[in-house]
């Protein structure tokens, strides 16, 4: 029997939009403000929010707090997302497979057991009555989805005895709402101003008051022949659009101005950039031989996807320009070969080279590794990290002054002010998008032009490439070295993690190695380190024979080189781990890679922490483990799980968190961009970047007001210094 569960009518503590994020997404247009938290500051504040009527300090302190200082910054806050109301059907012409917007008043409501509960709410219009389900509700909802509550429900219809939607989107018609247009904008609600009573109406009703005011201004930041030449309209008009659209079509229209707004002075620097490159640089010529010396040491031919890599590196190198690439390849896909090839090459030369990696640990491991077959070329290669001893350190600067060492290695210690080449010709980057846009730089400018070799494992999304690295050359490794099994990846809940355990005992047995990873959970690094020390505990508990090793930040560096030179070397069957391991962690036994806490990773986090696994020829796992509070996050866990592709798992994750939060790339600048969304607006910046490409071809017949701005734009700190201009 199906339970009542509406008591009749609405309790008024709920306020009417608190849980509109989950409840209801018609027309999510993407969504820039969802994730960005704030408008950005661009000036001033002229108009004070306690202008506005309804403002009190509270809720002023609270919009402050999401970034909104003053009425300017109001009115630039985008609505998350449409209500339109134009397209109403009704329910009685309903047809199955509809995508269908209806407006209807609730009847009853049924929570109904069994194998699958669900909640099953009645609606009517007074042309027929329509049934929504919801496998997945929140409690609240059977609360706020109350009888004779109204609502705008949108969603795909089924029929089932009747008109169904399941999970519809559901946005409560709300009568006293001063903005009686059609299409409604809502906006995000942060739970600070949820607290201080900003909900949607008042949020309207502000934005209204800020429209209205007769002096509001913003200031212009494109030329006006340049507005002419694209038919754009004013900012504030734009914006008036979003807030106040007649038509879908108008906030389609007024937001591609925003973003290419946006997105063009970046574009603009971007072929600024590239043409300048080209009249810079020299010739790398004459290095061939002793790249062809190096292969011979490799234990391994190139796949196919390396020699072309190589190749393209390489005429870039012999070209008579500055050239600056970007070589982009999955997690495992053999990137550190090209690029000790390519510094072969450029050694070769006669120039210098600087390997700079992130963390201490992988420089260390890639300089191990590499060092033994310069040498065995006659190339002298050091390493300078943080940790290197004062003696040793004098003397590798020496050795860089004269011109001796002919490659360094090393962490964030190469961009010392002190440490200077005689001619750095070639600069390598690895997981370059650990490093800020003006270590970059600062690596760069320790030559005079030198080319640039920047490895990525996070695969980039081509739309944020164009625009971020839009001067960089983008050399893709389009496949994995032969051999490799596919990783089997499973998502593990908790009450199977003593089967886990034992299936571990039989892995060890057979020879296998483990990595075992702890998430961070706190923002600091202490709650990592605590979660590893009781997951250590733990284990030794539960397995005193267990052979293991861990590594965390803030062991001294030669304890966790200790540790993992002894995993590699099989002395120890388990790695407890932080995620100093996350990148470049190269130890191709070892078979099996465990992640506590799955849920609190980003997909591509987990791509990395995976691709630690499958190195070798054996069978490879990965297993997600999942606390309790990690059941949300199944689904998406299960789709990881599914797919090895780093560039698919890259745009899933940008599709759900946004560029601002990709892994490594707020350093870009990527947190900058509010309107964008470059998940979804892939063609919007294809256009603008040959768009902008096409201005600086015709320079000379460009007119002086665009010459000005763009002038500006290049020397403009628009994503920080990057690059060496
Ligand atoms: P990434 O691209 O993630 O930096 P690595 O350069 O660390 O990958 O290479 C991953 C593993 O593959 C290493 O153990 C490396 O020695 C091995 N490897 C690289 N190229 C080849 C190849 N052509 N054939 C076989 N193994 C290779
Ligand atoms: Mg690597």
């Amino acid at each position: 029997m199906a339970r009542k569960i509406f008591s009749g009518t609405k309790t008024e503590e709920e306020p009417p939009d608190s849980d509109c994020r989950t409840l209801s997404f018609a027309h999510r247009i993407p969504a820039m403000a969802a994730r960005t938290r704030a408008a950005f500051y661009l000036g001033p504040v002229v108009h004070e929010l306690s202008m506005l009527p309804k403002l009190g300090a509270t809720r002023i302190a609270a919009l402050k707090a999401s970034g909104v200082h003053s009425v300017e910054d109001l009115v630039r806050r985008a609505p998350l997302r449409w209500i339109d109301r134009t397209k109403l059907k009704r329910i009685g012409d309903l047809r199955e497979g509809d995508d269908a917007v209806v407006r209807a008043q609730v009847v009853s409501g049924n929570l109904v057991p069994g194998r699958r509960p669900r909640l099953v709410v009645r609606v009517e219009d007074g042309t027929g009555s329509l049934e929504l389900v919801f496998f997945h509700y929140a409690q609240s909802w059977a609360r706020k989805l109350s009888r004779g509550t109204n609502w705008i429900v949108s969603g795909r219809v089924g029929f089932f005895r009747g008109p169904q939607i399941v999970h519809p989107e559901l946005e409560e018609v709300d009568p006293g709402a001063p903005w009686t247009g059609e299409i409604l904008p809502v906006y995000p609600v942060s739970e600070r101003m949820h607290e201080a009573r900003i909900e949607q109406r008042l949020l309207r009703n502000l934005v209204s008051a800020a429209l209205g005011l007769g002096s509001l201004r913003l200031p212009e930041r494109f030329p006006e022949s340049l507005r002419n030449e694209l038919g754009w309209l004013p900012e504030l008009e734009n914006l008036r659009r979003l807030h106040r659209p007649k038509s879908m079509d108008e906030v389609r229209d007024a937001r591609r101005q925003l973003c290419m707004g946006e997105i063009l002075p970046v574009a603009i620097r971007m072929a600024r950039r590239r043409e300048l490159m080209e009249r810079r640089g020299r010739a790398l010529t004459g290095g061939r031989e002793t790249l062809e010396r190096l292969r011979k040491t490799l234990p391994f031919s190139l796949t196919g996807g390396q020699e072309n890599a190589l190749s393209e590196i390489l005429s870039s190198l012999e070209a008579k320009r500055q050239s600056h690439t970007l070589l982009q390849g999955d997690v495992g896909s053999g990137k550190t070969a090209v690029a000790f090839l390519a510094c072969g090459a450029a050694a070769g030369a006669g120039v210098q080279c600087a390997f700079m990696a992130p963390t201490e640990l992988l420089v260390w491991q890639h300089f191990r590794k590499l060092e033994p077959k310069f040498r065995e070329a006659g190339i002298r290669a050091e390493l300078l990290c943080g940790s290197t001893p004062g003696s040793k350190r004098t003397e590798i600067l020496r050795g860089l002054a004269s011109g001796e060492i002919r490659i360094l290695f090393g962490t964030h210690a190469l961009l010392s002010a002190d440490v200077a080449f005689a001619d750095l010709g070639f600069c390598v980057i690895d997981e370059q998008h650990r490093f800020g846009v003006g270590q970059r730089a600062a690596l760069l400018a320790k030559g005079k032009d030198p080319d640039l070799l920047a490895l990525s494992a996070t695969p980039i999304p081509r739309s944020l490439t164009m625009t971020l690295y839009g001067d960089l050359r983008a050399v893709v490794v389009s496949e994995k070295p032969q051999g490799r099994k596919p990783i089997r990846t499973r998502v593990v809940p908790e009450e199977k993690r003593a089967g886990l355990l034992e299936w571990l005992d039989g892995e060890f047995a057979k020879g296998n190695r483990a990595y075992w990873v702890v998430p961070r959970i706190d923002d600091d690094e202490t709650s990592e380190l605590r979660s590893l020390e009781a997951l250590e505990r733990e284990i030794r508990r539960a397995r005193p024979s267990w052979k293991i090793a861990v590594a965390n930040g803030r062991m001294p560096e030669e304890e966790k080189k200790r540790s993992l030179d002894g995993f590699a070397a099989g002395e120890f069957s388990l790695l407890l781990a932080t995620t100093v391991i996350e990148v470049g962690v190269d130890v191709p036994e070892a078979g099996v890679m465990v992640i506590e806490g799955a849920d609190r990773f980003g997909l591509a986090q987990l791509h990395q922490l995976r691709g630690r696994v499958g190195r070798g020829t054996r069978d490879s796992w990965c297993f997600l483990l999942l606390g309790e509070s990690g059941r949300a996050a199944v689904d998406r866990l299960n789709g990881f799980a599914s797919t090895e592709d780093g560039f698919a798992i890259a745009e899933l994750d940008l599709e759900q968190r946004g560029a601002g939060n990709l892994e490594g790339l707020a350093q870009s600048g990527a947190t900058k961009f509010v309107w964008i969304d470059f998940a979804r607006d892939r063609d919007l910046v294809e256009q603008t970047v040959s768009y902008a490409s096409a201005k600086l071809r015709n320079w000379d017949a460009l007119p002086e007001d665009q010459r000005e701005a763009f002038a500006k734009w290049f020397s403009e700190d628009l994503l920080e210094a990057r690059g060496n201009q």
